[in-house]
């Protein structure tokens, strides 16, 4: 029997969505996990007509650790996910707040500031003109693979979240740099996974993963049945989840 004993994706107020900390925490400790993530979205993302600041991150440290304290018996992470800002792979929280954090989460997302308006325009017209020409499609992949991969170098990323959500990635490339730097690649239950066959072609390659809930409201902390699902029907043995043990 797989027990998951922890959920590192979940999102608060901080996001302009959800909850606070406290009822996260006590959605997690009500389904029975050890460990729980704060994983808020980075700055450069005004997904939900809001953006978190730098100081909020030492803000979300510091309530985690009295949440704990308060609460006892629950394992609480303070950390972030994290967006790539830029081609080179930059993210918009750099290393010395990554090594506060608990736990880095990483991932694209379309509703994001570039860091500069050259980017953003080539990420949105590469987005837009993919579809229409297997070309443009082939250089959009690739150019999103290098930047993941950069990213994936030059930070100390944990997870990567919902990889292949909306944009194209070459799995082989993405699951080598993981294995190499010891990230994990995510099984998201809210988004779905981009397909089984994914998930079963970065196993080959050696990677790990993580299933994370995602969760927008406190409600859905620790709903990580579909993730669970997916890597089930994967073929994945628990020892290839890093959440996930057998009992
Ligand atoms: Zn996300
Ligand atoms: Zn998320």
């Amino acid at each position: 029997m797989w027990r998951v004993f922890a959920d590192y994706h979940t999102h608060t107020r901080y996001s302009r969505v959800g909850g606070t900390i406290k009822e996260n925490v006590l959605k997690a400790k009500e389904a029975g996990l050890e460990e729980v993530g704060i994983a808020d979205h980075g700055p450069a993302n005004w997904g939900h007509w809001g953006s978190t600041s730098l100081a909020d991150f030492d803000r979300i440290i510091a309530e985690s650790r009295s949440v704990e304290a308060e609460l006892g018996g629950i394992k609480v992470l303070a950390g972030v996910e994290a967006d790539i800002v830029s081609y080179d792979g930059t993210l918009d929280v750099l290393l010395e707040m990554q090594r506060k954090l608990d736990k880095v989460l990483a991932g694209f997302h379309i509703t994001v500031k570039p860091r500069s308006l050259e980017e953003g325009v080539r990420f949105m017209a590469g987005r837009l003109l993919a579809p229409v020409s297997d070309r443009i499609y082939r250089k959009v992949r690739n150019e999103n693979t290098k930047a993941i991969v950069e990213a994936i170098y030059n930070n100390e990323i944990d997870i990567i979240t919902h990889p292949g959500l909306k944009i194209s990635i070459d799995t082989y490339e993405l699951a080598k740099a993981c294995v190499k730097r010891g990230t994990a690649l995510e099984i998201n239950s809210k988004h779905g996974i981009k397909s089984v066959e994914f998930v079963k072609a970065a196993a080959r390659e050696g990677a790990c993963f993580v299933i994370g809930s995602d969760a927008h409201s406190p409600d859905r902390v620790g709903d990580l049945e579909p993730g669970l699902r997916a890597a089930q029907l994967a073929g994945l043995t628990a020892d290839q989840i890093l959440n996930v043990r057998e009992e």
